[in-house]
């Protein structure tokens, strides 16, 4: 799928990233509940929806600069030629 549609793939793994603080990588002490959707780093206090922290967490991660990463998409990949 990836290489239909021009993307790049970068395994990362799963575990913690709901745990883990997207601005100073601290890993929190506990997990969030569930029902708890914001993260709140107890080291340096950043706030963030819990969904966002662990998406900056995965990209940081995998090695990508999430800064300005926000609604970005690929660009396009050319257009398939009918044969
Ligand atoms: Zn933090």
């Amino acid at each position: 799928m990836a290489r239909k549609h021009g993307r790049d793939v970068r395994p990362v793994h799963p575990a913690h990233t709901t745990m883990d603080c997207a601005h100073c990588m601290t890993r929190a002490k506990h997990a969030l509940p569930l029902g708890e959707r914001t993260y709140t780093c107890t080291t340096c206090g950043a706030v963030s929806p819990r969904d966002k922290n662990s998406a900056r967490v995965m990209l940081i991660r995998a090695g990508l600069c999430p800064a300005g990463a926000e609604g970005v998409r690929p660009p396009e990949p050319p257009a398939r030629v009918a044969a």
